[in-house]
């Protein structure tokens, strides 16, 4: 039977003055969430803040239930509506949107699921393998072939997401299915981490070892050296 260690850290970055990054989990549920929101004023924060609430209330009230993966469907399609409806009740935070990342570990299983370009990674022996795939414009038109990686990077359309929590009345979620190992690390993060750091440098700051929290420092802390041009957030999920 696999055990969890867990660690969370959100930081503002080194340019921005508000964090509309939220996060929270529940280790022993298996429960993890990562929003980062988007809108005017304080709107963002708003957004995130509903979602990922929303993502652990849910999941952790069905523990229980048998099927995990229309539970996770659920809980995301009950964080839309939340967020949707509170923007609409509200004029100051109409358009509100937020991205979102969320695992529900159940033994070894886990189930990964996201809307927008908040990302999950799985690093296991050594390497490093992307699990989601960016509801952005640029990640779309890489897998069509139309920009390569590197034009995608440094596009000036790379903050537009083709899908979010709370913009629309409903939303399809990706859910993604994974068997844990043990040793395996999972990490769940806003794109102010992805921005800073390329693949190659999340996996060789991994490689360097120490315990959950300590991992995490070390990759917020890199993004922020790097530039730390956007709110970072990472959540890191250890399997032994
Ligand atoms: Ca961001």
């Amino acid at each position: 039977m696999l055990k969890l260690e867990a660690a969370g850290r959100t930081d503002v970055g080194q340019v921005r003055t508000t964090n509309e990054d939220a996060f929270g989990y529940c280790v022993d549920d298996g429960i993890f969430a990562l929003c980062d929101g988007m809108g005017g004023a304080v709107a963002g924060e708003v957004a995130s803040r509903i979602a990922v609430d929303t993502l652990i209330e849910r999941l952790c009230a069905a523990r229980s239930l048998e099927n995990r993966h229309k539970v996770l469907e659920e809980a995301i399609a009950t964080a839309n509506q939340r967020v949707h409806s509170r923007a609409e009740l509200d004029c100051t935070l109409r358009g509100m949107g937020t991205t979102l990342v969320a695992l529900a570990i159940g033994g070894d299983h886990a189930l990964i699921g996201h809307v927008g370009d908040s990302r999950c990674y799985l690093f296991r022996d050594g390497k490093l393998i992307r699990m989601t795939l960016d509801h952005s414009l640029v990640d779309e038109q890489v897998r069509l072939g139309q920009l390569t990686q590197d034009e995608a990077d440094h596009s000036p359309l790379r903050n537009v997401i083709t899908r979010a929590i709370g913009t629309q009345v409903s939303v399809a979620a990706d859910i993604a299915e994974l068997d844990l190992k043990g040793g395996d690390i999972l990490l769940l993060c806003s794109d102010g981490l992805t921005r800073e750091l390329s693949d190659d440098r999340i996996a060789a700051l991994l490689a360097q070892g120490g315990n959950v929290d300590e991992l995490c420092g070390r990759l917020i802390d890199a993004a922020k050296v790097a530039g730390g041009h956007d709110n970072v957030t990472a959540i890191l999920v250890r399997a032994v």
